[in-house]
């Protein structure tokens, strides 16, 4: 059915919600795509570039952590569904910073939720509040054993601890006043537009300007990686299909100790790049661990794939490859997002 409707897409400027943006803008010519984003510095218009001028795509700059504003956007549109990713992302940030988690992540999503059930009142036909959430609310886990959607909370991060939060809002209100919602928690992300702080795009940038790679710890860190286009497909599937009241996990079925991981990218790079290999491996130096550090997190996916069928569409490999690509195509996004107040921020991270 082609139903037209008005989405709000809450962080379509940043890393994951643009590539959201550009799949329902392009999938869905008779939906209404409203991304709304602070810009803070994760955020960059520029993500979006090729689809700016869409009819059907509207960007409006603002902040969720305004009540204010937060009501009025939602009087002044008339929404029939919200997919929430706002938020601060980066864990070593919220080490530093907790409180501008707590103000984003968990009061920006109060705002969402409290205008969502005030304009939708009880007539929640057809209204969907979708929130976008983390594998790192179920903390840690050993050498064995995996994440499913009843595993018990227990976040170790500031960051972890705030989207927690903010999931255990929205479940309260799917189940104190029936809004009819779905989260779901997702593992690593990586792919194009993903910002330099990050592992994958950092180590990247700085193979290509023959800079260390710092390596937290011993490099034994095992974290899920997932090509961020099949997240979004997840998120698509899962905002069309998925039943209301529940959560769902969305992993990679593709685990990898950060070590090794390391030397994969390395000699992607080195082919690309055209270096000898062993060029870059060579740029691998263990820093001081991440206080709190997370050994292990693994998703198990069965539920939306036996249910709904969703599975990744392309291995690692052919993700990484394509990463790779994308970030020796776009020099110029690079220089731009590494300019300036990222020096600052990575100056003081890695001193
Ligand atoms: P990101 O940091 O790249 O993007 C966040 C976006 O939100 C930015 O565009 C930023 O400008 C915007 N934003 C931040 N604070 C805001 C505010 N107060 N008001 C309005 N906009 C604001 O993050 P991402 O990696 O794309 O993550 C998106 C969502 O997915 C987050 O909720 C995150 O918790 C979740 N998630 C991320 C990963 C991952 O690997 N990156 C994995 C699972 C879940």
């Amino acid at each position: 059915e082609k139903l037209s409707r008005n989405i709000l897409v809450t962080g379509g400027a940043g890393f994951i919600g643009s590539h959201v943006v550009r799949r329902f803008v392009q999938k869905y010519p008779y939906y209404n795509i409203f991304n709304l984003d602070a810009l803070t510095y994760a955020g960059n218009l520029e993500n979006l570039k090729d689809i700016q001028n869409s009819t059907n795509y509207n960007f409006i700059k603002g902040n969720i952590v305004s009540q204010e504003f937060i009501i009025d956007l939602f009087g002044k549109y008339d929404f029939d569904g919200v997919i929430h990713l706002a938020a601060e992302s980066h864990v070593d940030r919220s080490i530093s910073d907790p409180l501008s988690f707590v103000r984003t992540n968990v009061i920006g999503t109060m705002n969402l939720l409290n205008a969502a059930k005030s304009v939708w009142k009880d007539d929640f036909e057809n209204k969907r509040f979708y929130h976008i959430s983390t594998d790192e609310v179920y903390g840690s886990l050993g050498e064995e054993g995996f994440f499913t959607e009843s595993t018990a909370y227990a976040p170790n991060s500031p960051y972890s601890a705030s989207k927690a939060s903010s999931d255990h809002f929205v479940r309260a209100y799917g189940e104190t006043y029936e809004l009819p919602y779905i989260i779901s928690n997702c593992s690593n992300n990586y792919g194009p537009n993903h910002f330099p702080e990050k592992l994958i795009p950092l180590f990247i940038n700085n193979i290509i300007n023959s800079k260390p790679l710092p390596v937290y710890g011993d490099g034994n860190y095992t974290r899920d990686w997932l090509y961020v286009e099949d997240h979004a497909a997840a998120i698509d599937l899962l905002f069309h299909k998925g039943e209301n009241h529940n959560t769902y996990n969305i992993g990679g079925f593709n685990e990898w100790k950060n070590i090794d991981l390391v030397r994969l990218l390395c000699n992607i790079m080195d082919k690309k790049l055209g270096r000898e290999k062993g060029t870059s491996e060579k740029l691998i130096t263990f820093v001081k661990d991440r206080p709190g550090h997370d050994l292990r997190y693994a998703i198990d996916a069965s539920k939306i794939n036996k249910e709904l069928g969703w599975e990744p569409s392309v291995t690692f490999e052919e993700g990484l490859e394509k990463t790779v690509v994308w970030f020796l195509n776009n020099k110029e996004w690079l220089d731009h997002v590494t300019s300036g107040a990222y020096q600052e921020y990575y100056q003081n991270q890695y001193k």
